[in-house]
């Protein structure tokens, strides 16, 4: 039995959408399939437009570029992210600006946000870590003190919901990504959240390569035309087939990661009161959509004693993000705020274990039996140690 921390599933709904798009003979982007999607998104979230592009990296740079961030210009995100959140600012010549991240949630955190606000700073990206919301009533208050922005990066955050409202319809942006990885996925897909109507109209030319061809596709205007920088941040119309079959079955699909999560907590819960490893934590005003289950271990080697046991039995669980900090592209171009304390030991201590819809009860047993075997193992290693140091102080 191999257990994989990801594995994708296509239905025969799945093959057939894409099928049904193939032989329509749109091929390209802003297709019907693209469209019924957007509108998915719009009805769900709330949001003034949703425009699908290729990945979640495409979104957060069409982002960057619709919230006006120029050269010299800071934005301010957590370290533990994934480097796209970082590289979309990059590449806009501004300054990733780091923060710290709290312990519970491994989201941005909120009570460091202000000591990193500087005449410079422009935005605020707050990534929704495994699902689960940012404070964002709290970053929303920040952000509109210091007239700033706030773009969510809702890369892990489909389906889930923050003080009733969902993730991705709270901030001015918000970027999803349907990446294989993530819990809606269609290979590699994005979407680009406005929640303002006033950037509705820009976010059409930047997708459509800097034309009005969007506006002309409507007949608003007879001849289509450069209007503005852009690229090509379209998703051809068979992929988004794809996704809009994963969309159909998005509740089942969370509903079904949610019962895997629930479980390994309820069987781990034992060795988090012993403090041998530290659970997820879902504020109470947070959904979470189970994109990820992690433990936290008291040390980087126990952490990494555990992946070695469990890839001996063949079961894949990985650590996460080398924070973006301590990375070689940051130098030079990105500026710390404060210390790095959590983000580092998170960093170092961190172990996701597999979830996905298709894991079986059995194989879940099967993780948690060889989770379990590897603690109470270690609990009677350290009891004996300590046996051992209670016998070296006796007189
Ligand atoms: C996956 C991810 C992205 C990028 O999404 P892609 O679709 O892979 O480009 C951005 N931010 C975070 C936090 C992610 O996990």
């Amino acid at each position: 039995m191999k257990i994989p921390l990801n594995r994708s599933e296509t239905t025969t709904a799945d093959e057939a959408a894409v099928l049904t798009s193939l032989r329509s003979g749109h091929q390209h982007g802003d297709g019907p399939f693209t469209k019924s999607c957007e509108k998915w998104f719009e009805e769900n979230l709330g949001c003034a437009r949703a425009l699908l592009t290729n990945s979640g990296t495409d979104a957060l740079e069409m982002a960057m570029l619709l919230a006006g961030i120029e050269p010299g210009d800071e934005v301010i995100m957590p370290s533990f992210t994934f480097v796209s959140t970082a590289n979309a600012v990059a590449l806009r010549g501004a300054t990733p600006v780091f923060v710290d991240i709290r312990r519970d949630t491994l989201n941005i955190d909120e009570d460091l946000i202000e000591s990193a606000i500087t005449s410079k700073t422009k935005a605020i990206v707050p990534v929704h870590y495994a699902g689960i919301g940012c404070a964002m009533d709290r970053i929303n208050a920040i952000a509109a003190k210091h007239n700033l922005q706030v773009i969510e990066d809702a890369a892990h955050a489909s389906v889930a919901n923050y003080g009733g409202k969902p993730l991705g319809s709270l901030g001015r942006m918000a970027a999803f990504s349907f990446h294989q990885t993530k819990n809606l996925s269609c290979g590699e897909g994005g979407a680009l959240i406005v929640n303002d109507p006033g950037l509705i109209e820009r976010a059409e030319i930047l997708r459509e390569k800097g034309t009005n061809r969007k506006a002309f596709a409507r007949g608003e205007v007879d001849k289509y035309t450069w209007i503005d920088i852009g690229s090509s941040y379209l998703i051809p119309d068979f992929v988004s087939a794809l996704l809009s079959s994963k969309l159909h079955r998005s509740r089942a699909i969370t509903a079904a990661r949610l019962r895997i999560f629930d479980r390994y907590n309820a069987s781990l819960e034992r060795f988090a009161y012993k403090g041998l490893l530290q659970l997820p934590h879902v504020p109470l005003d947070c959904q979470g959509n189970a994109h990820i289950f992690y433990m936290i271990l008291p040390s980087p080697d126990i952490r990494d004693a555990l992946q070695k046991a469990l890839a001996r039995d063949r079961i894949q669980a990985s650590s996460h993000y080398i924070p973006l900090h301590s990375a070689p592209g940051a130098a030079g171009r990105t500026r710390v705020s404060g210390r790095m304390v959590v983000t580092d030991r998170v960093a170092d201590t961190i172990l996701r274990l597999p979830v996905y819809e298709s894991l079986s009860f059995a194989e879940q047993s099967f993780v948690i039996e060889k989770v379990e075997a590897f603690f109470d193992g270690l609990t009677q290693s350290r009891m004996v140690s300590n046996r051992e140091r209670e016998l070296e102080m006796m007189p």
